[in-house]
């Protein structure tokens, strides 16, 4: 158990770095974007920042922006007393946790555009999600400034958005990523699995077990179109669930540019499906 420093506001969080001779973008510093309710998937990303750094700053924000008006903002689930538990049982120091006013005053007007990253897969469904991301993340690192964000693997069109607005926008920081936790029946982790009824929970599963599929078809050599493997993971959906198919993508892992054709080393196969109301990601590379 590390002692923990809980910051409510950007000026506390600075000062503090500040008082104890953390530099700007210091080296010995990382940084690791919540929305809280954290559970394995969340601490696999901290205890790989405190590998790396000895002070790891947790932040802790469901983020307005990235909600569309008819999404879950208000029912998101939080707990931050679990939070800090959970940060301190794998060494974070600090938790950033700041108020919406704050960080989404109603005077903001300038945003962060993700391009066209942002209008595939996800942003297909979700327009101004990435917008949304990319904003308060920006936000985030220059408040934090540090040398190191880790981000996961679960959220894959994320880390690659965010991977190419430090490099176009020039924040001096290295994004790692870490893999996808999962629970026992495949599901990865998410805050949002504790929506499912457990039918639905059930279901969900093959939203894995369809992705391991396909990746398996292409690791075996029995197929390198892309058609094929998208096919595989929707059939494995749609005959055993009623989950409502959103979209299943074989693109390139650097770009998120479509693939008709598999390159081992590049490709993704990503998936979003609505197992009742709850909506889940899950991706594949290989
Ligand atoms: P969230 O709190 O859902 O915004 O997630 C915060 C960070 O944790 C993001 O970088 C996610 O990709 C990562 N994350 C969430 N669930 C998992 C998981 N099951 N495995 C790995 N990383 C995850």
């Amino acid at each position: 158990m590390t002692t923990l420093n809980l910051h409510t506001g950007a000026g506390a969080l600075r000062a503090a770095l500040k008082a104890d001779g953390i530099a700007p973008w210091d080296e010995r510093l990382a940084l690791v974007p919540t929305m809280g309710y954290l559970h394995e998937g969340h601490q696999a990303l901290i205890r790989h920042a405190a590998e790396k750094c000895s002070r790891v700053v947790v932040s802790i924000f469901v983020n307005p922006l990235q909600f569309a008006p008819n999404e879950d903002l208000d029912k998101y689930p939080r707990d931050l007393e679990h939070d800090k538990t959970a940060c301190s049982a794998v060494g974070a120091t600090d938790i950033f946790f700041p108020s919406v006013a704050e960080l989404t005053p109603p005077d903001l007007r300038v945003t962060v555009d993700p391009g066209d990253m942002g209008a595939v897969l996800c942003g297909k469904s979700r327009p101004t999600h990435f917008r949304g991301v990319c904003t308060i993340c920006t936000k985030l690192f220059n408040i934090v400034q540090p040398s190191l964000a880790v981000f996961g693997w679960k959220d894959a069109q994320q880390q690659i958005i965010l991977r190419k607005l430090v490099k176009d926008l020039n924040i001096p920081i290295t994004i790692d990523g870490v893999e996808i936790v999962r629970e026992p029946s495949g599901i990865a982790r998410s805050s949002r699995n504790t929506y499912l009824a457990p039918d639905e929970y059930r279901q969900a599963a093959f939203l894995s077990q369809g992705l391991f599929h396909a990746r398996n078809m292409a690791v075996r050599g029995k197929t390198a179109a892309a058609k094929d493997l998208v096919t595989a993971v929707i059939d494995t959906i749609t005959k055993n669930t009623a989950g409502v198919i959103d979209y299943v993508e074989c693109v390139s892992v650097k770009d998120l540019s479509p693939l008709t054709k598999i390159e081992f080393g590049e490709t993704m196969i990503a998936a979003a499906v609505k197992f009742g109301s709850t909506r889940l990601i899950d991706n594949v590379r290989f």
